[in-house]
């Protein structure tokens, strides 16, 4: 079975390795020094990188407002539902907010409206 991590943690760490990458690209940009339009690229890419991921954040931000709070009925603890489908921050219980889903295997295509309505 494939392993899930909840929704809002995906894209977090999403987040956090455009931040890593764009110091990576733009640390390379310094072998480039040479040229002038090379070390140009490589720190606007990185620094494009970087403000992407602050793009993200704000969406994470925007994202968490639009979740349902509720208490996860495996480990007790309150947890955080993004969909229609997601999966416990703490235990990785599926949950879901559909009761025509209950019961059913946790699928993450049941976020997607396509899938829902064929
Ligand atoms: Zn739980």
């Amino acid at each position: 079975m494939a392993k899930y991590s909840s929704k809002i943690n995906k894209i977090r760490t999403f987040a956090l390795s455009l931040v890593f990458i764009g110091f990576i690209v733009m640390y390379l940009g310094i072998f480039f020094r040479q040229s002038a339009i090379l070390m140009t690229i490589f720190m606007l890419l990185g620094l494009l990188s970087i403000i992407a991921s602050t793009v993200v954040y704000f969406w994470i931000g925007m994202l968490s407002t639009r979740t349902v709070q509720v208490k996860c009925p495996n480990c007790e603890k309150p947890t955080k539902i993004l969909g229609r489908v997601d999966i416990c921050m703490h235990c990785n219980e599926p949950l879901t907010l559909d009761p025509n889903l209950e019961g059913v295997d946790f699928d993450e295509k049941y976020n997607s409206k396509k899938n829902v309505e064929s």
